[in-house]
């Protein structure tokens, strides 16, 4: 089952031109990490396509580059579009300091969605780190149509507890008697009572019946390959895992073939996928 959405289905807000935006507020979420929320610049029905829950905006600081960033909102109603960005390099630490009022380029929507209209029994999503932010709308989806779904079960790793991202939201997820949200650090100092121990240990435990889950993984590619196998060992079945490769990527429209993975490109094709046409690719460090 592949995720649904074509890239070439949306492109409004300029596919190859970037649409200034400007930052109508600035979150820090961690240490290096903020959230940014961004309007178009005049007449706000500009923006008329919303990125859905795993599709990616192109963002341009201006003077310094663009990269590809995940919506982290929600792709209903008229809001600002969402994204949240770990500062890692020259291009996503220029965004991150961009204080509210400043301007900056958005192109797309881009790219595929979770196939959250192709899953109606119970649903596990596996987040590592800034993975968390992707797959943040695809989990609100779920958890505000609960009904649609069997079990849900929320699986999020971090490096560190100052680490973890929307801690405010994750404790008002906790606080649902309908959902199971669990949390794992690779490390924490005294203090933390949660688990320690990387996330692929909460999976055996998930509440989700492995007969009739579906599976959405988002996090580093050594995370998502090592899920992905806890999962298959679970017993859920490898058709109903997707995950999103957030390799490197420069045009977003499948011409540069800078984000070529084996016979795809990650930006036409993806970047969520069935996690069966990333399994072998994943496990090959020089692809
Ligand atoms: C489809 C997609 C969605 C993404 N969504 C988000 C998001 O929601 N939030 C977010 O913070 N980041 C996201 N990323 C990653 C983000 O695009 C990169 O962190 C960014 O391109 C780094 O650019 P830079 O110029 O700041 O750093 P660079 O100087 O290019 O890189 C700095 C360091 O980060 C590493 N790096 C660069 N790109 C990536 C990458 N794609 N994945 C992992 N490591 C990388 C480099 O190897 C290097 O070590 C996404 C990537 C893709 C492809």
């Amino acid at each position: 089952m592949a995720a649904s959405a074509s890239p070439e289905a949306a492109a409004p807000r300029g596919a190859m031109t970037p649409v200034p935006h400007r930052v109508v507020s600035r979150v820090q979420e961690t240490a290096d990490t903020w959230t940014l929320e961004l309007e178009p610049l005049g007449d706000p029905d500009a923006q008329q396509v919303r990125p859905r829950a795993g599709q990616f905006d192109m963002l341009h600081a201006f003077g310094v580059g663009e990269v590809p960033i995940s919506t982290s909102g929600d792709h209903d109603g008229d809001g600002p579009l969402t994204h949240t960005i770990r500062a890692v390099g020259a291009v996503s630490r220029a965004l991150c300091a961009l204080e509210p009022g400043s301007f900056v380029g958005v192109r797309g929507p881009f790219g595929t969605e979770w196939p959250l209209a192709d899953v109606s029994g119970d649903l596990v999503v596996v987040a590592g780190g800034i993975g968390l932010a992707p797959l943040r709308p695809a989990i609100r989806h779920a958890l505000e149509r609960r009904a649609e779904y069997g079990a849900v079960s929320v699986l999020v790793g971090a490096r560190t507890p100052q680490d973890l991202l929307f801690v405010d939201e994750l404790e008002r997820w906790r606080a649902r008697l309908d959902a199971e949200v669990d949390v794992a650090v690779d490390a924490a100092a005294a203090g933390w009572h949660g688990r320690v121990g990387l996330v692929t240990t909460l999976i055996p435990g998930a509440v989700v019946d492995p007969g009739k889950a579906s599976a959405f993984v988002c996090g580093p590619e050594v995370m998502m390959t090592f899920v992905v196998r806890a999962l298959l060992e679970r017993g859920l079945a490898l058709e109903r895992i997707w995950v999103s490769m957030e390799r490197n990527m420069r045009c977003a429209v499948g011409h540069c073939g800078h984000c070529q993975l084996g016979p795809t490109l990650i930006c036409r094709d993806g970047a969520v996928f069935p996690a069966g046409a990333m399994q072998r690719l994943m496990e090959v460090r020089e692809l």
